[in-house]
Parts: structure tokens; C-alpha cells; sequence
């Protein structure tokens, strides 16, 4: 995989950013999403939890679902489900800083949610200077990936911050396939982040974020800058 100055990182947040040990960050707020649905449906707990699933599985996310079927504003939804009553973000990480901080080029963030989320979980992380930008679901008109035109508002994005032209790299990072293969659909370069082994032909596979030095070949630049720390 080639990179340079000239490269676009662009990581998914959850799941990706921190990783699946912890997992209770994204069941917090699962838990939270299945309260709302709860609250639409005007269900109980198993069925609120069950059409959560199955509307991220058919929508592509849970709120596609939500607003398809039951004309729920984005807004709505997100602003009960990132209210902080409940919520838990990932701890503080130094490797994981130094990781992100020695990566040549430019990061920014690509997610299914609204931004204050992973706004908040990258300054509980201690990173979220280390990014230029969080395009979230807000900024793709509320069609997430893996729809298309999430790709190419992203590659918009990505003009408008180089100054008119695309990056030379644009790499992706993902938890999930689906997501992964419309970027390489979209012509980035990929890298599937998750402990479970993909079959899909992605450009690299990494159990967790803390493996991309070695993949990458810059494990000796972040020894040196965790010694320094
Ligand atoms: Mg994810």
C-alpha cells in the first residue's frame, strides 16, 4: 500500500477507532437507539431491540429504517439518542494517539452518526486534534454508507478540503465489509478493521487499529515516539 503526505485517511469511528474489547461503548448506545425505537413503536424491550436490528440490516442503518417506516426526524432521534445520560465513550489511549499521529497525511473521520458522537469519543480518546474533519451522517443527507451517494459526498468533501482535487491515496478503514466494499467500489483504498478474518479481497486486514504500524511499516517511528512520551 503506498502512502505519503499526499494521503486521505478516512477511519469509520465505531468499531474502528476503538476497538471491539470495547464494545460496551457501542452497547451504550445501542441501548439508547432500542429506548427510542421502543418509544416510536410504542413496543416492548425484545421487539424495540429486534426491529433495530433487522432496520439496520435492511436500511443499512437503524435510522433509514426509522424514517422509511415511521417518518422519524434525524434530529429527533439523534439528539435523544447522544444525550449523555447512559453513554460511555473509550478511555484514553497514548499508543493509540501515537499510532494516528505518526501516519503521514491527513485523517479525518467517516461515520454513520451524527458528529457529536465520535466528537465526543475522540476527546475522551485524547485524539480529536489529531483529525481535520468529521464528515457524519448529517453532511450525506442522512443516507449513510454503504448507499453510493455517501461515497460521493465524502470525495466531495475530501476536494473541498485539498483545495479542489482529490488526494492522490484515499484509505479507508472499516469494522464492517458492507461499508468497506463501497469504498473500494468508489476507488479507495481499503482496510478492513476486525478480529474476525474477511474473505473479501480488501487491500489489508487488521484485528484492531493498534496492528496498522505493522502493516504499514512504521512500527519503529511510533517506539520511538511512545519513548518520548
Ligand atoms: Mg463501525
Amino acid at each position: 500500500m503506498n502512502i505519503s503526505e499526499n494521503t486521505a485517511w478516512l477511519f469509520d469511528y465505531d468499531l474502528t477507532l476503538y476497538t471491539a474489547d470495547e464494545h460496551y461503548v457501542l452497547e451504550s448506545l445501542d441501548h439508547r437507539i432500542t429506548l427510542f425505537c421502543q418509544n416510536t413503536l410504542q413496543s416492548d424491550w425484545d421487539t424495540a431491540t429486534r426491529i433495530r436490528k433487522e432496520y439496520l440490516q435492511k436500511f443499512g442503518t437503524t435510522l433509514s429504517g426509522l424514517r422509511a417506516m415511521h417518518g422519524v426526524d434525524p434530529d429527533d432521534f439523534f439528539d435523544f439518542i447522544h444525550t449523555r445520560i447512559g453513554l460511555v465513550y473509550p478511555p484514553r489511549s497514548p499508543e493509540k494517539r501515537a499510532i494516528i499521529e505518526a501516519l503521514p497525511g491527513r485523517k479525518f473521520i467517516f461515520t454513520n452518526g451524527r458528529f457529536d458522537w465520535s466528537f465526543a469519543g475522540l476527546k475522551s480518546m485524547g485524539i480529536l486534534d489529531l483529525f481535520d474533519g468529521i464528515f457524519d451522517l448529517s453532511l450525506m443527507h442522512w443516507e449513510g454508507k454503504p448507499a453510493t451517494s455517501a461515497y460521493d459526498g465524502v470525495k466531495n468533501f475530501l476536494r473541498v478540503q485539498y483545495g479542489g482535487n482529490l488526494p492522490e491515496h484515499i484509505v479507508m478503514l472499516d469494522d464492517s465489509e458492507r461499508n468497506l466494499l463501497g469504498g473500494k467500489e468508489a476507488g479507495f483504498e481499503t482496510i478492513y478493521v476486525n478480529p474476525k478474518l474477511s474473505e473479501k479481497a480488501f487491500d489489508a486486514q487488521i484485528k484492531s487499529i493498534f496492528e496498522l504500524p505493522q502493516i504499514l511499516g512504521y512500527q519503529q517511528l511510533i517506539t520511538n515516539n511512545l519513548n518520548h512520551v
